[in-house]
């Protein structure tokens, strides 16, 4: 039954990973017992801290998906600068390595096991520079520094909130459409997931932001 969900869901993605772009994790078995404890695969972990963009603490990932997370901070640069004419101080996070399944699928060793996997819940920006040009439709407020926030900030409408809202769809949209960034991207439209990004690089492609 487990397997059949996964399989729908599996059959309702909008594409398969590229072909090109085999991680070697793409061969480690995911299938656990559902209950009782379990031991994830040793997987070689780098501390990670964040090349153009920080992270709020360090990060425990694999080095494949360390270099994934580089092409995702630039994405995350790019709509900033375009959105609030500067770049975030820091990603601000809900862990990334932990040796757990997958809550939903109890036969499945969650990405996150295998350090493969970040929730990113927000982001937090600096004032913006003296020497930045300002997006016409900056408001004011957000001249100093501020936080984004996925939960309330993803369904904001009006004022600040609203802009946060774009920044966010935005930057989403992007990343979904970058094949060779994230394979699975969960946010506030699956279960669980109201405050918080989920991005991995599973062996199959989900999206539900
Ligand atoms: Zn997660």
């Amino acid at each position: 039954m487990v397997w059949l969900t996964l399989l729908t869901v599996l059959m309702t993605d909008t594409a398969p990973p590229p072909p090109d772009s085999h991680l070697a994790l793409d061969d480690v078995a995911r299938v656990v017992e559902p209950k009782g404890p379990i031991q994830c695969p040793k997987i070689a972990l780098v501390s990670y801290r964040g090349d153009v963009i920080r992270y709020a603490s360090p990060l425990r990932v694999n080095a494949d998906f360390r270099d994934r997370l580089r092409r995702f901070e630039a994405v995350v640069r790019e709509t900033a600068v375009e959105v609030y004419g500067r770049a975030p101080s820091q990603i601000t996070h809900l862990g990334s390595f932990n040796c757990r399944r997958i809550r939903t699928w109890p036969d499945y060793l969650s990405e996150h096991g295998l350090g493969n996997a970040l929730d990113v819940s927000g982001f937090v920006f600096p004032p913006l520079p003296r020497r930045a040009q300002a997006p016409v439709d900056l408001p004011r407020q957000l001249t100093r520094g501020f936080r984004v926030r996925i939960d309330p900030d993803w369904q904001g409408t009006d004022g600040a909130a609203a802009l946060h809202a774009r920044f966010l769809h935005t930057l989403t949209q992007r990343l979904v459409a970058r094949l060779d960034i994230f394979r699975v991207m969960l946010g506030p439209a699956y279960p669980g997931h109201k405050n918080h990004f989920h991005f991995d690089c599973a062996p199959w492609r989900i999206v539900e932001i």
